[in-house]
């Protein structure tokens, strides 16, 4: 009889792909369980986001990685419920039993309950995300080498929400595709009216690092040409116009 124990995991994340990892295959049956069929590397994300990287060099199969542990088994799934009383998970692919069970499945961006900033704004938490926005960047190129007048205005505009470090790389990112790269692509365009802005609520940008950080951080965006807007909050955005909680942008993220 096998007295091992059945654990599932739902998520393959930095958490989940640890866990599995570790857990004695003396002692445990693993099921892995996410909805795509990949780890992805988050730290990255705004290299690909920025056309720095291949979408493919942070994206990991599961079954490369795990495939020297004889007891763990894939399944690409959604979780749709968990039934805690028959230690039983409901998922796109049918229901699986467990003596434990591990979610492990991230966490989403959070938009305060604005619907429509949601709505028209960009998020950074999967591959797929990234490629939105590197397509989206890509196209406002295309757009901007044909639009003239006001169009052209708001479309010059790149804003950034959140001075966190996801917000700092992405602003860095940008300003050294504005500065070095763009021009030789689109050498009609004056990069010189590109604005990058990057807003944040708080006082300073890397607000939970040290005030080293926080100083390096402001010095280097600002010398690379971002725009800062600290203490401020975006209030609303309806895909053209930004509302600050001290002034009013016209923008295009
Ligand atoms: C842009 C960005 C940059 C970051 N940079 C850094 C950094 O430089 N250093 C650092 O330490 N941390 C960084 N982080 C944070 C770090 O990536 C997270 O803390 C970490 O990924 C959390 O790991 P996790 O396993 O909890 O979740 P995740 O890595 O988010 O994994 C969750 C997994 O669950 C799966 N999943 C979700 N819902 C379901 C469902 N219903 N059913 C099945 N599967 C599901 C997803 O497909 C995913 O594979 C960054 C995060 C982001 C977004």
């Amino acid at each position: 009889m096998d007295s091992k124990q059945k654990v599932i995991i739902v998520g393959g994340g930095f958490a989940g792909i640890q866990l599995a990892r570790r857990l004695d295959k003396h002692l445990f049956d693993v099921m892995l369980i996410d909805k795509i069929n990949h780890h992805q590397f988050q730290p990255l994300f705004y290299q690909v986001a920025t056309s720095q990287i291949e979408p493919s060099s942070i994206s990991f199969p599961f079954r490369h990685i795990l495939k020297n542990k004889s007891n763990v088994l894939i399944r690409m799934a959604e979780l749709t419920q968990v039934h805690p009383e028959q230690n039983r998970i409901s998922t796109t692919i049918g229901d699986f039993k467990y003596d434990y069970l591990v979610i492990a499945i991230g966490c989403k961006t959070n938009f305060f309950g604005n619907q429509k900033i949601s709505r028209h704004s960009f998020t950074l938490k999967t591959t797929y995300d990234a490629i939105k926005i590197r397509n989206h960047i890509l196209q406002t190129f295309e757009n901007i080498a044909s639009a003239n007048g006001m169009d052209k205005e708001g479309l010059l505009n790149l804003v950034i929400v959140g001075g966190g470090a996801t917000g700092v790389e992405m602003a860095g990112a940008f300003a050294e595709i504005k500065n070095n790269i763009l021009p030789k692509d689109y050498p009609r365009i004056d990069f010189s009216k590109f604005n990058i802005t990057l807003v944040e609520g708080t006082k300073d940008t890397l607000n939970n690092m040290s005030s080293k950080a926080q100083k390096a951080s402001r010095t280097y965006l600002q010398k690379m040409g971002v725009e800062l807007l600290t203490e401020t909050f975006v209030t609303d955005y309806d895909g053209n116009t930004l509302v600050l909680s001290n002034e009013i942008g016209r923008a295009h993220v």
